[in-house]
């Protein structure tokens, strides 16, 4: 083996890895949207991006109820009281959900409640959280953390893979680089490497990864061209009064002009949204 990663690497398996979750399928021929807002605010917010969403044909809902914030000053969300929001909203639309798992103490809670738990890239290398989620037999979205390599990355993934879980979804959302204009920079080589490097599915989040919502769309259309198998995005029915991440967020009527414009793409590449 050429990489300090086994289980994650494309040597050890030949064959892309296909994650199921209820009837939706990461690393198909269909490109997987996950779409929703950045945290859930309240049963109102989350009920009217489900509906605009699923409307617009996305697969599977994304919103926070526990949200690792720079300041402690900051929405911190709503915890457990979003987490049955979340399965409210995800039984009304019929949308499986995926939210963030901040801490091993989390993990049970957060898998009664939704269908894939996400790593963000505050957590890629908690390695006890890593191994926690690796004897869960949920789906894993699995964040790069914001200053990893990919051979870092995939190691993480390692960690999942090794304690148990085989069902890990990778998520490019960008790394920390010298440019201020942008949040992070979206690193679209890492989604043709580590397609190279491992069978695991790779989607990207480009809503984190530039933090402006003008810039959303265009990075959206370039990650399906580059082979990605899903994107992840940020939609609020109010961005200007989002409690958290409003600059980067779509309205649903921008999110419904995205998938028009990615379906396209989509279909160059021999895909479909
Ligand atoms: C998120 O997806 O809500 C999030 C916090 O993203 P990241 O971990 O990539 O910063
Ligand atoms: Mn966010």
């Amino acid at each position: 083996m050429s990489h300090s990663f086994k289980l994650a690497s494309r040597q050890s398996k030949h064959q892309n890895s296909e994650i199921q979750v209820g009837n939706v399928v990461f690393g198909g021929t269909k490109i997987i949207v996950i779409a929703g807002p950045c945290a859930i605010e309240s049963r109102d917010q989350l009920f009217e991006v489900a509906r605009s969403v699923k409307l617009a044909g996305v697969s599977i809902l994304r919103a926070g109820a526990y949200k690792p914030r720079t300041s402690p000053y900051a929405f911190p969300g709503l915890g457990i009281e979003g987490l049955k929001i979340l399965k409210e909203v995800s039984g009304e639309f019929q949308l499986p959900t995926v939210t963030e798992v901040l801490d091993i103490h989390s993990v049970e809670e957060c898998g009664q409640y939704s269908d894939i738990l996400q790593i963000g890239s505050r957590n890629m290398q908690n390695v006890n959280l890593l191994k926690e989620v690796g004897k869960s037999k949920k789906p894993v979205l699995l964040k790069r953390g914001m200053s990893s390599t990919v051979e870092e990355f995939l190691l993480a993934a390692e960690y999942i893979l090794s304690s148990g879980n085989p069902n890990v979804i990778l998520c490019e959302r960008g790394i920390r680089t010298f440019e201020t204009e942008t949040r992070n920079t979206l690193s679209l080589s890492t989604i043709p490497l580590v397609k190279e490097l491992s069978h695991l599915p790779i989607i990207v989040d480009p809503s984190h990864a530039t933090g402006r919502s003008s810039l959303v769309v265009p990075m959206a259309r370039a990650s399906i061209a580059a082979g990605s198998d899903g994107i992840m995005i940020d939609v609020h029915p109010d961005p200007q009064s989002a409690l958290c991440d409003g600059k980067q967020a779509l309205t649903p009527v921008q999110f419904t002009q995205l998938m028009n414009e990615c379906a396209p793409i989509a279909k160059a590449v021999g895909r479909f949204l």
